[in-house]
C-alpha cells in the first residue's frame, strides 16, 4: 500500500516555523520564503481539488500588493503529503482506502447513495399516485413513508403535537422521526445533513460546480447584499415556527387529522406534476442563480438550513485551526464553498459551515486544520464523520420502523376514496388554515 506518511505535528515545530518566518520577514523583503536548500518545497496542493481556478492561481502568484509576503513554501517537517491512490492495483482495496482517506470521495459516495434513495422513494410514490389517479385500473403500489421527509411543516406540527400531548400522530409519523434525525445531526455534527445527505444540497453543489466549469468561477455576492439575503431564510423559519408556536393542542390535532394534511404528500406531487408556469419559471430562475452563485437556495432561502444553522452552534464538533502552525496561505478560505474566512479564526462557529471538510483537505500543513471538539487534541476522521451522519439518520428512522411509527394508518380504501375527492374544497387550505371538515371527511 503506497501511503505518503503523515507524521504528527508538534507545537514546537509550529513555533519554530513561526519564529523562522518572523526572522525571515525581518531580514528579507522578498515575497517568498526561500529557506535553506534542503528545506522548503513548493506546496503540493492540486488546484483542481482546492476549487482554485487557473485565474485564481495566476492572481495568487502575482506580486503581492500588501507589505505582508505571501508564503508559498513550508518546511518538510510540517508538510502534509498527498496520498496517491492510483498506486494501489487492487480495485476494491483502492476503493476502501479512498473511502477511508479521501473526504470528498466519501462525501460524494454518501450524497449519491442518499440521492438514489430519494429517487427510489420518488419512483415508488409516482407509482402509488398513478394507481390512485387511475381509479384503480393500474396496479397498486404502496405509498413509501419516506416521502414525508418532504413535508417539513407537517413534521413541525406533528413534533409540537407529540411534545405537548405525548402522542405520536398516525397520519405522518415518519415525518416527525425524519425531522428529529435531521435536528440531531445538526446538534451533533453541525450542518452535516446539508453537506452530506440533503438531496437539494447535492443538486445545489452540482449546479455551482457546473457554473465553475462553464465560467471559471462563481459570483461573489458582496457583503452588504449577502448578509440581508442570508437573513431571508431565518425570516421564513421564524414565520413557520411562530405560526406553529401559536397553535394549541386542539388546533394541532385539528390540522393533523384534516383531509388536507392527509393528502399533503399527494398535493405536493401534483404541484410538481401539474406545475404552473409561474412555479416553473421560479424554479428555472433558482436553478440559474444556483449555477452562478454557490448554494444559492441553501444559503439564502432554505428554512431547514436556517434551523440547522442555529442547531449547529451547539455542536461540540467544529473546524479548528492551530494558529501556531498555520502559515496563512488562505487555501482553506479559498476552498470553502460557504465563503467562511477560516484563516482568520481559531474555531469555525459560522452557521453556514456544513462540515464538508474541503478546507481540511486542502490545508498543506499537518494537523493544522481539523474537525474536532474543543477539549480533544484528536481530530474526527472523515470516515467517522460520514459514518456518524449516516448512522444517526439510519438509527432514528430505524427506531421509528421498529416501534411501528413509520407507516401511517390510512388504508388503501381510504386513499382510493380521497384520490377521487381531491378537487373538493375540504382538501384546500386558506392562508395557513385548513378548510372546515366533519367526522366523515
Ligand atoms: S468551513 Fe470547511 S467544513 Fe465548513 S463549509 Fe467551509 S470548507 Fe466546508
Ligand atoms: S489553516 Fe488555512 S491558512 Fe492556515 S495553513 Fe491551513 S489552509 Fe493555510
Amino acid at each position: 500500500m503506497i501511503l505518503a506518511p503523515l507524521s504528527s505535528s508538534s507545537l514546537s515545530d509550529g513555533l519554530r516555523l513561526k519564529k523562522a518566518i518572523r526572522m525571515k520577514l525581518d531580514t528579507d523583503t522578498s515575497t517568498s520564503w526561500s529557506g535553506s536548500a534542503s528545506e522548503p518545497e513548493t506546496l503540493p496542493v492540486p488546484l483542481a481539488r482546492t476549487g482554485e481556478t487557473s485565474r485564481d492561481s495566476e492572481r495568487a502568484n502575482a506580486p503581492a500588493k500588501s507589505p505582508k509576503p505571501r508564503l508559498r513554501k513550508i518546511p518538510p517537517g510540517l508538510r502534509r503529503r498527498r496520498i496517491v491512490f492510483s498506486m494501489e492495483p487492487v480495485w476494491y482495496k483502492r476503493l476502501v482506502w479512498r473511502l477511508k482517506e479521501d473526504p470528498q470521495f466519501l462525501r460524494s459516495a454518501v450524497q449519491i447513495t442518499f440521492a438514489l434513495l430519494c429517487v427510489w422513494i420518488g419512483i415508488e410514490f409516482h407509482l402509488f399516485v398513478r394507481w390512485g389517479m387511475s381509479d384503480g385500473t393500474e396496479s397498486f403500489f404502496s405509498r413509501p413513508p419516506g416521502v414525508e421527509g418532504f413535508l417539513p411543516i407537517s413534521a413541525l406540527i406533528s413534533l409540537k403535537y407529540w411534545m405537548q400531548s405525548g402522542i405520536i400522530n398516525t397520519i405522518h409519523p415518519a415525518s416527525v422521526f425524519i425531522l428529529i434525525a435531521i435536528l440531531l445531526i445538526g446538534l451533533l455534527l453541525k450542518k452535516a445533513f446539508c453537506g452530506w445527505l440533503c438531496p437539494i444540497g447535492t443538486i445545489s453543489e452540482s449546479l455551482w460546480m457546473v457554473g465553475q466549469r462553464l465560467f471559471g468561477r462563481n459570483l461573489n455576492v458582496t457583503k452588504w447584499l449577502d448578509y440581508p439575503l442570508r437573513s431571508l431564510k431565518y425570516l421564513l423559519l421564524f414565520f413557520f415556527v411562530y405560526s406553529v408556536w401559536q397553535m394549541d393542542v386542539a388546533a394541532l390535532k385539528y390540522f393533523i387529522h384534516s383531509p388536507y394534511n392527509k393528502v399533503a404528500d399527494i398535493k405536493m406531487y401534483l404541484f410538481f406534476a401539474e406545475i404552473s408556469s409561474f412555479a416553473l419559471w421560479t424554479i428555472v430562475v433558482l436553478i440559474l442563480l444556483s449555477v452562478v452563485i454557490k448554494n444559492f437556495w441553501c444559503r439564502y432561502l432554505c428554512p431547514y438550513g436556517a434551523l440547522l444553522g442555529m442547531a449547529s452552534w451547539f455542536s461540540p464538533l467544529k473546524i479548528t485551526r492551530n494558529s501556531s502552525t498555520c502559515i496563512d496561505c488562505k487555501l482553506c478560505t479559498k476552498a470553502c464553498p460557504a465563503d467562511i474566512k477560516i484563516h482568520n479564526v481559531a474555531r469555525v462557529w459560522s452557521d453556514e459551515c456544513m462540515s464538508c471538510l474541503k478546507c481540511v483537505e486542502v490545508c498543506p500543513v499537518k494537523n493544522t486544520l481539523e474537525m474536532r471538539t474543543r477539549n480533544s487534541s484528536e481530530p474526527v476522521p472523515s470516515w467517522v464523520l460520514g459514518s456518524l451522519v449516516a448512522g444517526v439518520f439510519v438509527a432514528v428512522t430505524g427506531l421509528a420502523m421498529l416501534t411501528g411509527n413509520w407507516g401511517n394508518e390510512i388504508s388503501r380504501e381510504e386513499y382510493a376514496r380521497r384520490f377521487q375527492e381531491l378537487d373538493s374544497p375540504v382538501y384546500q387550505h386558506f392562508r395557513g388554515e385548513v378548510a372546515p371538515y366533519g367526522p366523515q371527511d
